[in-house]
Formats: structure tokens, C-alpha cells, sequence
């Protein structure tokens, strides 16, 4: 019997598919890992740093 399973794979998708996007803050165009649905602001690599979400920032 030849039972060859060296191949453990199944996990491996490839390079992360890239969307083509427009900063919600400064609009310019940027690619997110994830697809744009429109419901919530894209941000180009730049304004995340701004805008995500900070530690505790409890600025009220
Ligand atoms: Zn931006």
C-alpha cells in the first residue's frame, strides 16, 4: 500500500485579496484586506493611525 499524505495543506488560501478603496478622510485611494460594503469608513493606511480606536482615550 502507498499511502502518501505528506501533503497537509487545505489551509493555505494564497496571497489576502485586496479591494480597491477611497479613504473616508483624506480620499485617496488605498486597498483593504477586506471587501468595502459601505457601511462603515475605509481609511487609507495613514488616517487608521488616526483613527483607530485608541486604547482609553475617555474623552468625554
Ligand atoms: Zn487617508
Amino acid at each position: 500500500m502507498d499511502e502518501r499524505r505528506g501533503r497537509r495543506g487545505g489551509f493555505d488560501r494564497g496571497p489576502r485579496e485586496m479591494h480597491d478603496a477611497v479613504c473616508a478622510d483624506c480620499g485617496k485611494e488605498t486597498k483593504v484586506p477586506f471587501k468595502p460594503d459601505g457601511s462603515r469608513p475605509v481609511y487609507c493606511s495613514e488616517c487608521y493611525q488616526k483613527h483607530r480606536p485608541a486604547r482609553s482615550p475617555r474623552r468625554y
